[in-house]
């Protein structure tokens, strides 16, 4: 750790996880700009680092330890912070784990991170920042974007479900809700500043309410913003299956500018494991809902994420999980080991499927998975698609783009197609990517054959 108040300007922040996670980052790292402070890229160069934490998993909290390890042994003269949801969770016992540490601190405080950095400037060599009991969005007057197609945009905060398994209600606070009317004037913003796509997010982001005047349901809100002139997609995640309504898919069937996409996490297809983890929804309920979106005028791409050896769950249960899978049949799937976490109320009970049965029904799954996918994406060769050119491989020639229902599609292209919007056949496909070839301009933004 460095003398008290003297570390220097630059700073490096390495984030962990989910979207959310990112765009925490991406905001934090606005504020400290703001307050004049440089970021870069290399962290031997920061005076200041800071790590953006996740806990969902065991595994995942586990990194940030091994990377204050490596910092130990190499870097005795710099502040280093650990923000995000393994800061919330352990707190002042940070100090004593990691000596090194300065800064702790859990979402839900993030407005306070000036005032805590002053404290430091001041001469104080530890400060946190863990408070839960908040009422507050973290707002930004500057937010550092770091893809520069993709505007993330966080309208809830937080979250007041409960199931069993899950630490986020404990690491990141109660919901906080950003009122529509500055949703909306961020999303002209953005437009404004050269975005075409913005992505909503929110740990349960179908249950958004609104505090603004304009009283808007989330369907609302979908609907106004994907009316922004200039605006080409908008995608929002994650919905939680119970507050997933039918407005939601006639808005994306009314604009689209809405996505053809849906991640409906489910997490496993037995009523008796699906009541233990406390979902709020039974199977035959989450599977009407998939029938409303399979009911869509639009076809819809539908992803969902699923624990596999949760506490108590039987082969039957698993067998279950299999036979929802063929019923849905996803187009992506995030499948993870059940992994106990403290402070949940599942964290109490008999972890009691051995790791070893855990793996082999997560290999399984994922089996099952890979054939629905080759057999989905196999059925849309031959078929085009408008798509979004959002990176270029040059040692292969290859534009990499993604179509509204978030399948990535590699061409041969060029460099300078970055960015545009291009129409594409689809030639072959594989379980997780398409390959096309261009067939010329759509929509603004297109190029003709040969530019
Ligand atoms: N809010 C979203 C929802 O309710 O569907 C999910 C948010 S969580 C960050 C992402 C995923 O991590 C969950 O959908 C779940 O599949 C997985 N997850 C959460 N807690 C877990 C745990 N203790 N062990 C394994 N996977 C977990
Ligand atoms: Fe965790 Fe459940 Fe909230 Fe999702 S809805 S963040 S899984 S408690």
């Amino acid at each position: 750790m460095p003398a008290p108040g003297t570390f220097g300007h630059t700073f490096y922040i390495e984030t962990f996880g989910c979207q959310m996670n990112v765009h925490d980052s991406e905001k934090v790292a606005g504020v400290l700009m703001g307050r004049g402070l440089e970021a870069v890229e290399d962290p031997e160069q920061a005076d200041i680092i800071l790590y953006n934490t996740c806990s969902i998993r065991e595994k995942a909290a586990q990194k940030v330890f091994s990377r204050l390890g490596a910092f130990k042994k190499k870097h005795g003269d710099k502040l280093i912070g650990v923000l995000g949801c393994v800061a919330q969770q352990e707190g002042e016992k940070f100090f004593e784990r990691a000596p090194q540490v300065g800064l702790v601190c859990g979402s839900a405080s993030y407005s306070r991170l000036p005032e805590l950095l002053d404290q430091l400037k001041a001469g104080k060599r530890r400060v946190t920042g863990l408070d839960l009991d908040t009422d507050e969005c973290f707002e930004t007057e500057i937010t550092r974007r770091d893809n520069p197609f993709r505007a993330y945009l966080t309208i809830i905060e937080g979250c007041d479900k409960a199931c069993s398994y899950c630490v986020v209600p404990t690491t990141r606070g109660p919901e906080r809700s950003r009122p529509a009317d500055r949703i909306l004037e961020e999303c002209r913003r953005l437009v404004d500043g050269g975005y075409s796509e913005i992505q909503l997010l929110g740990q349960t982001v179908n249950s958004w309410r609104d505090s603004s005047p304009l009283r808007l349901s989330f369907a609302g809100l979908l609907a106004r913003v994907a009316k922004i002139p200039g605006l080409k997609r908008v995608r929002f995640t994650t919905s939680h299956p119970r507050d997933f309504t039918p407005e939601i898919i006639e808005a994306i069937d009314t604009y689209p500018a809405l996505c053809d996409q849906i991640h409906l996490p489910v997490q496993c297809g037995s009523d008796a494991v699906l009541k233990r983890m406390r979902r709020t929804y039974t199977r035959d309920e989450y599977l009407e809902k998939i029938d409303w979106i399979r009911a869509a005028r639009r076809e819809m791409s539908i992803s969902t994420d699923i624990i596999v050896g949760f506490c108590g769950e039987t082969e039957d249960d698993f067998e279950q999980t299999l036979s929802l899978l063929d019923r849905v049949e996803y187009d992506q799937v995030f499948s993870f080991k059940y992994s106990p976490r403290p402070k949940t109320a599942a964290g109490d009970w008999a972890d009691d499927v051995p790791d070893v049965e855990k793996g082999r029904r997560l290999t399984e799954l994922q089996e099952r998975q890979r054939q629905i996918q080759i057999r989905r994406n196999q059925a849309l060769i031959g078929r085009e698609f408008e798509v979004l050119v959002e990176g270029y491989q040059p040692r292969l020639g290859q534009a990499v783009g993604r179509t509204t229902s978030n399948r990535v599609v590699n061409f041969a292209g060029e460099a300078e197609w970055v960015g545009r919007y291009l129409e594409v056949r689809v030639t072959a496909a594989g379980p997780n990517s398409l390959v096309g070839e261009r067939i010329g301009p759509r929509g603004d933004g297109g190029a003709g054959y040969g530019c």
